[in-house]
């Protein structure tokens, strides 16, 4: 079961106002804004640490169950704040437990988030800007491109609402930024989401628990080796040579696989963490024996990990997933050149499995 858990309310209408002001929501805050916003308020410092332990540890969706406050404080922090901004509009289960959530945000934009369990594990895909700016030709997020960036708030209350809804003992265990948008774009927003998320305060879930994935902006890499973060990088390579990668990704035309082989070794000889490599199987494109060599090669000298995953389909778009079988034989040609890969297995399938298909939908 799913959905129904809050009913769609009237949408705000002062749409850039919402949009700018992050100081209206919760999960935009650290302790030490929300120390500053309840001394504004002329409410002593120790509520911040109580506030925050209601919202990251015990589960509170509402100012009015915070018991500990006065009643006139929780009035006054549900006029000033949000603490969840979003609606959820529309939520889909497939039969292996995947559920897909469209969440609409106060102005009226949305974005998708994902929660994945598995054994007694789960993880939360979420997306960092509503819409993508890089229209991949096979992505269904960007194909109007982007409409906004997302808060870093709004980010960490994706990884809530998917920690809320475990229905049995599947705890929140993983992060990854695979959702919609282009986390290096909006990257001063993610950089803050994904401490919230680690922080002890927070959401409490280890760096190396968070896999940032990014379609390979070698500047923004570099940058985020220096932030003293454990996250694991996945870089979307998806094709061995620069020609067949800038059809599938006409964006990256300035970006060469030479300039990201070096930006990934540079995050890894830094951070000491392995980068994995995304390839998207697309059939008779990118899936064929020689680009199963050269990418072996790539990654040998990328020192990388390989992460195949299998195409989902998007309406409307020529390209097909590979059969099992052809899917296999690249993995094989991979392992046999030496290259650490796996097959992802694709799940979710039969509720609109590629990103962005709910919203589009929409
Ligand atoms: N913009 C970032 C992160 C979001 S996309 C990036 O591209 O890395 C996350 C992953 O999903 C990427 O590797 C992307 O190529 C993959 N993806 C996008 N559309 C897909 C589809 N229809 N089927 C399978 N994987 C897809
Ligand atoms: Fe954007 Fe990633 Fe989709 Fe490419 S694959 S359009 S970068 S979300």
């Amino acid at each position: 079961m799913c959905g129904g858990r809050r009913s769609p309310k009237l949408l705000a209408t002062k749409r850039t106002q919402l949009n700018t002001d992050a100081r209206r929501r919760l999960f935009d805050h650290t302790p030490d804004t929300l120390r500053a916003f309840l001394t504004d308020l002329d409410e002593p410092e120790y509520r911040a640490d109580q506030i925050l332990e209601w919202v990251y540890r015990r589960g509170a969706r509402g100012f009015d169950q915070m018991t500990n406050l006065p009643k006139a404080l929780r009035q006054r922090l549900a006029e000033r704040l949000y603490l969840y901004e979003s609606q959820i509009v529309q939520c889909a289960r497939a039969g292996d437990g995947v559920t897909r959530f469209l969440l609409r945000w106060a102005d009226g934009e949305t974005a998708e988030c994902v929660s994945i369990p598995a054994d007694d594990r789960r993880t939360a895909c979420i997306s960092t800007q509503v819409g993508c700016p890089v229209g991949c030709v096979f992505c269904a997020s960007g194909i109007d491109g982007v409409r906004r960036d997302l808060s870093a708030g709004q980010i960490v209350e994706q990884a809530m609402v998917v920690a809320h809804q475990a229905e049995d003992d599947t705890r929140l265990s993983n992060i990854v930024f695979m959702g919609m948008g282009e986390p290096l774009v909006n990257y001063d927003a993610t950089i803050r989401a994904v401490r919230t998320i680690n922080a002890a305060w927070g959401v409490n879930i280890g760096a190396r628990k968070i896999t940032i994935s990014t379609i390979g902006l070698p500047k923004q890499m570099r940058r985020l080796a220096h932030e003293d973060l454990q996250v694991t990088l996945a870089l979307s390579l998806h094709a061995p040579t620069d020609e067949l990668r800038r059809e599938l990704i006409p964006w990256a035309k300035g970006v060469t696989i030479a300039q990201l082989v070096e930006a990934a070794r540079y995050y890894f000889d830094r951070t000491g963490r392995e980068v994995t490599l995304e390839y998207v199987l697309l059939a008779d494109v990118n899936d064929r024996p020689e680009h199963a060599r050269q990418l072996a090669d790539l990654a040998r000298r990328m020192r990388c990990n390989v992460n195949l995953i299998l195409y989902n389909p998007v309406e409307g778009f020529p390209y097909k997933r590979p059969g099992e079988a052809s899917a296999h034989a690249f993995l094989h040609h991979l392992r046999a050149r030496g290259t650490n890969a796996h097959l992802r297995s694709s799940r979710g399938l039969d509720v609109d499995g590629a990103c962005g298909q709910l919203r589009r939908r929409e």
